[in-house]
């Protein structure tokens, strides 16, 4: 009898747990973090890393995916997406927080803010970006920053993050009152992880970037150091969220440069952002391991940005990712010196660029190039930085030095990895999803059904 009631209490706690509802819920957006994205680094952890374990989000119990077409698209951009995984409603393309007939849709945010629990929003790229946006504005189009911006004063939500918000800069670039408004609505604003140190998390919290890097927090690629990370961001929003209610909280972040990376077809960078995002997925997970019961992560992707894939039809040896640590610099940050060299106006020789490539990309020392690729990059350089005549290639978020796309595009091409695109693509997106409610994020999903999901998890359909 003594054992029977032992078992029967034990399968009755199994039970309770399998109701459990998530009252510490985390959603880990992987901005244009597609299949062959999550696919290409998990090669790379395995082959070159050696790691005995997959990525983190790989060994979660429950891995789906999801379609991202937007009202009006196939290929849905970050406004409608955003919108998607925040309020369940496709609408169109550039629009944020609205349905596809211009009116206003609620986030989950808003559902778990009226429940009780404590609410943060935080992105690796602005705070008034798409994906964090469509978590508490509503707007006709995505751009529309002070619009946005001034949505966030008033949210009431307990924690943001991001390296900085556009909506807090005049058109001339100048900062305006957008900061002294966030403080007068109770917000401490903290500008750099390391001035945290002070920080009793016991009022509302405005975590920005001391050195952002143009509008994001910079690639790990470019700054391994000295910079705001996704991991920093979501260790702050923890702290935050569980001191403003230690029973209840609701936890976005966006790791939004993998999409920015994914634009420049540049895969070293990608794979090195996904690892970093994992970081913060990590800090989730730790969290989880305390409260399997009561937490729920859910980590997925706003769209495919690129159709990254490893192996491609020029490249009979199959790839080599070992060559990914040979990359010093993103695409971004090479075109942004080859372009500061042409403004010097002093001659770079031939000689100097195959150093500079040989330090930033192994060119000719480990990377071997045939000679048609030599015979390019020759005429390249002389076109670029001889005649210069080369234009800028145009891509969503930035125009790149025609020299630094021919490198980077052998530089990919030696790796084994192809791209499609320079923008999203309608590819499925990858599902996640661990802890209390995970099982219902089992099967084909659509984007807009994320959201109700998740709301479900928490008992607040
Ligand atoms: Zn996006």
């Amino acid at each position: 009898m003594k054992r029977f009631s032992l078992i029967f209490s034990a399968v009755m706690l199994c039970v309770i747990a399998a109701m459990a509802e998530a009252k510490y819920v985390f959603y880990f957006i992987g901005d244009g973090m597609g299949m062959g994205h999550v696919n290409t680094t998990e090669m790379y952890n395995r082959t070159v890393l050696q790691s005995a374990d997959p990525l983190l989000m790989m060994t979660f119990p429950v891995a789906s995916q999801a379609r991202t077409y937007s009202a009006n698209s196939p290929v849905t951009d970050s406004a409608a997406a955003g919108t998607a995984l925040s309020t369940g409603h496709k609408t169109r393309n550039g629009m944020i927080g609205e349905n596809a007939d211009s009116v206003a849709v609620e986030s989950i945010a808003r559902n778990f803010q009226r429940a009780g629990y404590a609410i943060g929003v935080a992105s690796t790229v602005a705070g008034d970006d798409a994906t964090p946006a469509a978590f508490y504005a509503h707007a006709h189009a995505r751009y529309d920053k002070y619009n946005i911006a001034n949505q966030a004063i008033t949210s009431g939500y307990d924690f943001f993050a991001a390296p900085l918000w556009r909506g807090a800069k005049d058109d001339q670039g100048n900062d305006n009152d957008w900061t002294d408004r966030m403080r007068s609505q109770g917000y401490n604003v903290v500008v750099g992880n390391e001035n945290l140190i002070d920080c009793h998390f016991d009022s509302k919290l405005l975590l920005l970037s001391a050195n952002p890097q143009g509008d994001q927090v910079g690639y790990t690629l470019d700054f391994p150091d000295n910079r705001l990370t996704a991991e920093q961001i979501t260790t702050a929003g923890l702290r935050r969220l569980h001191n403003a209610n230690p029973e209840r909280f609701f936890l976005m972040v966006e790791g939004g440069n993998i999409d920015w990376c994914a634009h420049a077809n540049d895969g070293a960078t990608v794979i090195k952002e996904i690892l970093d995002f994992q970081k913060a997925i990590r800090v989730a997970y730790d969290f989880y391991m305390q409260h399997p019961d009561e937490s729920l992560i859910v980590v997925t992707a706003d769209h495919d940005t690129g159709g990254m894939a490893f192996g491609r039809y020029d490249n009979e040896k199959k790839g080599r990712l070992q060559l990914v640590d040979l990359q010093r610099m993103s695409k971004d940050r090479f075109s942004d010196y080859c372009k500061a060299r042409l403004s010097q106006n002093e001659t770079f020789t031939w000689e100097e660029m195959q150093q500079v490539l040989s330090d930033n990309f192994g060119f000719f020392t480990h990377v071997n190039l045939s000679q048609d690729d030599i015979a390019k990059l020759r005429e390249s350089f002389d076109l670029t930085f001889t005649r210069r005549e080369a234009v800028d290639q145009k891509t969503l978020y930035n125009a790149f030095n025609q020299f630094a796309v021919i490198v980077l595009d052998i530089f990919n091409r030696e790796l084994g990895i192809g791209w499609t695109s320079s923008n999203h693509t309608a590819n499925f997106v990858p599902v996640y999803a661990i802890g209390a409610g995970a099982d219902l994020f089992r099967g084909s999903l659509n984007n807009t059904e994320i959201p109700g999901l998740i709301l479900r998890a928490a008992d607040l359909d």
